[in-house]
């Protein structure tokens, strides 16, 4: 059964994808995140993505990135939002709409997303926004707590070693206050 996982960064998924990996489960990973800017950290991080999965032979897709249609789509109003609040919780829907839509199209059984992985993230958030992203596109998600078996930790230490990229905010401008 092939999972479409969304990943945001390599520090939140190499985690998973080594787990999976090594579990021989067929899986592609999606790269799907107008949010970051500016576009040369935005480079960094699908370049660091990019590199991990290729380590571990797993394909890779980029979606187009358009950081303008993102700030008017998603952040508009919400500039003044701490971290977890409002203007994550649609950034999450954003984003995850977009992995569900593409993984219905192209034949996909199962959609998810490391978008949670991170404590510092809200968790019931991006599941409450897989919610609404799956009975949209009716494609189902898959809520596997990635947290669990250390696998925040386990990215990092993984990205540590193959030498990858690692950011210090998560990805808006606004993220960097
Ligand atoms: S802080 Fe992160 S999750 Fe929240 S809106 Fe910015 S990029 Fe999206």
């Amino acid at each position: 059964m092939a999972l479409l996982l969304l990943s945001c960064c390599a520090p939140c998924s190499a985690g998973v994808i080594k787990k999976l990996a090594a579990e021989d489960k067929r899986f592609t990973v999606l790269f799907f995140n107008p949010n970051i800017t500016p576009l040369e950290e935005y480079k960094k991080r699908l370049e660091a993505n990019k590199n991990l999965c290729k380590h571990f032979g797993i394909d890779f897709i980029e979606l187009p990135y358009n950081h303008d249609t993102w700030l008017k789509e998603v952040a508009l109003g919400f500039e003044d939002e701490p971290e977890r609040g409002k203007r994550c919780k649609i950034c999450f829907l954003y984003r995850l709409r977009q992995a569900a839509k593409y993984a219905k199209e192209n034949g996909f059984m199962e959609f998810s997303s490391v978008l949670g992985i991170s404590r510092y993230k809200d968790l019931e958030s991006v599941n409450a926004a897989a919610e609404i992203a799956q009975k949209e596109f009716k494609i189902a998600y898959n809520f596997t707590n990635w947290r669990k078996n250390s696998g925040e930790q386990e990215g990092l230490k993984t990205v540590k070693e193959l030498g990858l990229y690692l950011q210090k905010y998560c990805g808006c401008e606004f993220s960097k206050k």
